[in-house]
């Protein structure tokens, strides 16, 4: 039986994509390179790919902070000062917190109902933001934010952390519900968890990562919770 939920946040219930490209072409305009799509796009290639390292365990978190701009400067050829940039870039994303399509309307319905926990590979001090000017953080029993725990989706050590502090949950009354195979659902179905891929653009799973349930609406989570049981 399913008594608790882990939440991923970003993209599965805050808009991170759609932040994040606000903030970028915020902060790039500020310095002064022009925001065109193709510069945001190459951004956030070189973002996501350094988050993947991160999840591999390859670099460190302030790595890809800093580093994320130094490489994009480097790509445009622009003598950009990389620490002040993401900085303000910081400032520009904890601004943004759009809600996913039904979030909040599925949130309320679950909320009593089930323990909810937030699980995180955001930064600490831009997700403490995020949650409390959404309003989200009303919502969960407890916030596991990654930076703060010193250990990232997937490890075990995230997860090991996460229940050492709810000991009164077993690993299998546990549904995780994210938008990332090789972070959430990875993670989850090494830790021992049920696993729900909130998958709203009909990706294929070639990860070979083991998913018990997917939804492409968070609305699909109700009936799915009441079939589970
Ligand atoms: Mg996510």
């Amino acid at each position: 039986m399913i008594t608790t939920l882990f939440w991923d946040i970003d993209d599965t219930l805050l808009d991170f994509k759609r932040g994040e490209r606000i903030a970028i072409r915020q902060t790039l305009s500020h310095i002064g390179i022009e925001p065109t799509e193709e510069t945001v796009q190459r951004y956030s290639e070189i973002n996501e790919s350094l988050w993947k390292r991160l999840e591999r365990g390859e670099i460190t978190r302030d790595k890809i902070l800093v580093g994320r701009f130094e490489m994009l400067f480097s790509a445009l050829g622009f003598a950009g000062d990389a620490p002040s940039t993401q900085d303000l870039y910081f400032t520009n994303l904890g601004e943004q917190h759009d809600f996913v399509e039904g979030a909040e309307a599925v949130l309320d319905a679950l909320r009593g109902s089930y323990r909810m926990i937030a699980v995180s590979n955001g930064t600490t001090v831009i997700q403490s933001k995020r949650l409390a000017a959404s309003g989200l953080d009303r919502y969960f029993d407890r916030i596991f934010l990654s930076e703060s725990i010193g250990a990232e989706k997937p490890s075990a050590a995230f997860f090991d952390a996460c229940f050492a502090a709810l000991p009164d949950v077993r690993r299998d009354e546990v549904l995780i519900i994210g938008d990332s195979l090789t972070s959430d659902m990875r993670g989850g179905a090494d830790a021992g968890l049920y696993t729900c891929w909130f998958n709203p653009h009909g990706k294929t799973n070639q990860t070979g990562v083991r998913v018990d349930y997917e939804i492409a609406a968070l609305t699909e989570l109700l009936p799915l919770l009441k079939q589970i049981g």
